[in-house]
């Protein structure tokens, strides 16, 4: 509806989701399924949704979504709920959903890295608008940021907070190793709750040894820093080769991001069997 409130105020949300191709199995996985559809939950909550969609339908149509579509190679899925009639501000309902799927390639990102810079633009703080809410009306601070880097010639953007650390990149985390430990800004720090932060996290301590901090990361402190990267459900794992036009490390993807990227995208394909919690098999035995 032209006066819906997912229109007028962008009361909506929403997850991005992977699906990843296994050619040897002959099977597409999602990644991490039920940790989206856990935060979706969260979301849907936080906007006191009226009878929203329930996780068995929301499942069913990510899964079903895919068969259809009998898909054989990498997807990313977008999975919507939101406020579809006329309404104003005090709007709870009727409630909208709809789940749909593209293929997607590889990135030339993932290889070689991109560039980012600080925006001038700053992330809402929790008590203004939270960030740990996955609502499309926060991807206007996000949009204006990655306007703003575009048009200084960077790739992407990182911003601070309203405490002025840095908090993320518009649709991305950011980690920083210095000295062979990996930091990353705290959950308390105006972020999305990435599922992918959580899976690198955990990567990065349990498979690589390698310990991770969660506390405040300063702006001058990126200048330092030997690597840094990026991480999402659509970014996966992309490596940052130069902030402010400074070069980070050799201006190079770093050893420790490199070994991280083999890592995540063996266990997202399912070419290694651990984690296989992680991994829903989309077709099973129903693929024709
Ligand atoms: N921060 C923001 C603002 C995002 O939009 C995203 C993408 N959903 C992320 C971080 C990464 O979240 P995830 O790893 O769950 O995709």
């Amino acid at each position: 509806h032209v006066y819906s409130p997912v229109v007028k105020y962008g009361a909506g949300v929403f997850e991005g989701l992977r699906g990843y191709w296994n050619e040897r199995a002959n099977e597409m996985y999602v990644f991490r399924l039920e940790e989206h559809l856990d935060r979706l939950d969260y979301s849907m909550r936080v906007m006191r949704f009226d009878a929203p969609p329930t996780r068995a339908v929301l499942r069913d149509a990510v899964l079903q979504t895919l068969r259809a579509n009998k898909f054989r190679s990498g997807v990313h899925i977008r999975l919507a709920v939101y406020l579809e009639g006329a309404g104003e501000l005090n709007a709870t309902g009727p409630v909208g959903a709809y789940c749909a799927a593209q293929p997607r390639t590889d990135s030339v990102r993932i290889t070689e890295g991109i560039t980012a810079g600080v925006a001038s633009w700053r992330r809402p703080e929790d008590a203004t608008t939270p960030m740990r809410v996955k609502a499309n009306a926060n991807y206007h601070n996000s949009r204006l940021a990655t306007l703003e880097a575009r048009a200084n010639g960077f790739g992407a953007p990182i911003l601070l907070n309203a405490r002025g650390k840095v908090s993320e990149g518009p649709a991305m985390c950011l980690f920083m190793i210095r000295d062979g430990v990996v930091v990353t800004p705290s959950v308390t720090s105006d972020i999305l709750e990435s599922i992918t932060r959580d899976t690198v996290i955990r990567l990065l301590q349990d498979e690589l040894s390698v310990p991770v901090v969660e506390r405040d990361v300063d702006r001058s402190e990126l200048y330092a820093a030997q690597e840094l990267f990026f991480c999402s459900t659509a970014w996966e794992v992309t490596p940052i080769v130069a902030v402010d036009r400074l070069d980070v490390g050799n201006g190079k993807p770093g050893d420790i991001t490199r070994r991280l990227q083999d890592l995540y995208f063996a266990i997202a394909r399912g070419e290694s069997n651990a984690h296989a919690a992680w991994r829903t098999a989309v077709f099973g035995t129903v693929r024709t």
